[in-house]
Formats: structure tokens, sequence, C-alpha cells
């Protein structure tokens, strides 16, 4: 046994994961396995089994298509995109989810075109994680998303701001490890990738919260001229 405990004490990161990922879905998995047999075996067929069936296999597609984000597919080509363009896409994609809530979205741009080298779809994921996160933070209130940049600079940074719950300090470290989640529906993953994809892209992510107040996350990405 002490063997076998100091080998895993020595699991590679990717092993980590692969054990996290394995566990979150075999957990649905056995689930829906369990009403399966037991409409099988009972023959009852109740409306509450389905809706439990249809969540549980929501929540193992939910966790797929999180981490398929990660995947570069080799058609997957990097290329020099514009920031306010990026940011402007995913306000008008996030808009109506945020305006049911109360939930204003304000964006602060320079007026000359900010560049990065990225791979576009991935970098949109990053600020919809973001952004889903403050809408879920929030019972109403406002995001405001500002990039600065000063004209003819190596970096940009896009700051995106929320109001919300705040993230308590003993947890601020565990944001980002995966499958750490608060919320009941929640996969844990966002954060996890979206740092992943910042770190492929030479970027920097830094977080800061406080409760009851709200949170800041800031990224930091090279532009390319
Ligand atoms: P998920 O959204 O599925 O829970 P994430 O990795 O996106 O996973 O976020 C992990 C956790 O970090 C959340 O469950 C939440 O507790 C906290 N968090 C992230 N962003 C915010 C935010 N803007 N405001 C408050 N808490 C946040
Ligand atoms: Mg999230």
């Amino acid at each position: 046994t002490e063997e076998i405990i100091h080998q895993s004490d020595k699991l590679s990161a990717v092993g980590q994961l692969a054990a996290g990922i394995a566990h979150e879905i075999r957990n649905p998995l056995t689930a829906l396995k369990g009403f399966l047999q037991l409409m099988e075996m009972s023959g009852v067929r109740k409306q509450e089994y389905f809706d439990i069936m249809n969540s549980e296999f929501n929540r193992i597609e939910q966790i797929l298509t999180e981490l398929l984000v990660l995947s570069k597919p080799p058609s997957m080509h990097y290329s020099d995109s514009v920031v306010q363009d990026i940011i402007n896409d995913i306000v008008t994609l996030l808009n109506t989810q945020a305006i049911i809530k109360n939930i204003y979205i304000t964006t602060d741009m320079p007026e000359h075109k900010v560049y990065i080298r990225c791979i576009k779809n991935q970098i949109k994921q990053v600020f919809v994680n973001f952004i889903k996160n403050s809408i879920e933070a929030m019972e109403s209130g406002t995001i405001q998303i500002k990039v600065v940049a000063e004209e003819n600079t190596d970096d940009v940074t896009v700051f995106f701001e929320d109001n919300g719950t705040g993230i308590p300090k003993e947890l601020l470290k565990k944001v980002g490890e995966p499958f750490f989640t608060t919320k009941e529906k929640g996969t844990g993953l966002g954060l996890m990738v979206s740092s992943q994809i910042i770190r492929d892209h030479r970027g920097e992510l830094r977080i800061t919260s406080e409760e009851n107040v709200g949170t800041i996350c800031a990224v930091t990405l090279p532009t390319s001229s």
C-alpha cells in the first residue's frame, strides 16, 4: 500500500486531470445506469426519472464541451485578431442573458485597434467564461469590461469587473483547480480551462476578489503588430 500511495502522490498534472474527469463522469453514468435498471426491473417509467436522467446527461455533455475547447485540431491556426471585435462579439452573445437578470455590460476600449495573435475561439471562450461567472455571481448590477493598451505596446490587459458575491479569501486559491465549484450545477472547469488557454497564449491571469463587493479578472496577453 505504501508504494501505491507513494506513486499516486506523483501523478502528473495530466494524470490528476484524467482521474478527475473519470470520476466526474462516472458519477452521472452510475446514476444513469441505476435509473435504467430501476425502470427495467420495476417497469415504472416516471417523468421524474426521465428528468433526472436528462440532467445527468446534460452534466456529462457540459463537462466534455468545456474540456473540448482545450483540444486544438490542426486546422485551428493562430491568427491576428482585434481584441475589440472579440469583445463586441461576445457582449452581443451574452447581453440577452444578462439583461434578463438586470445586469448591464459596459465596455471601455481604446480607439486604435489592438491586435493579438491567438486561436480566436479559445480566447472568446475565456472571455465568455469570465462574463458567465460574473452573471452567475450577481442578482443585478454591472459588468465592466475595460481594455487597456497603449499604442505600439507589446501587451494588452482586459479587465472583467463585476459587483457580485465575490470569492471568500480562503476559497480564492482553490478557484481554477479542476472541478472546484461552489455552484450546484457548476462543472468547476471554466477557470481551469481559461488559465490553460491563457498560458498557451503566453499570457497571464490575475483574479482579485472581495466578498460581497465583487471580482476582477484581469488577462494580459501579448499584442501582435
Ligand atoms: P463553475 O462556474 O462551473 O463553478 P469556474 O471554474 O468557472 O467553475 O469557477 C469556479 C468557482 O470560482 C465558482 O464556482 C465560483 O465559486 C468562483 N467564481 C469564479 N468567478 C467568480 C465571480 N466572478 N464571482 C464570484 N465567484 C466566482
Ligand atoms: Mg464558470
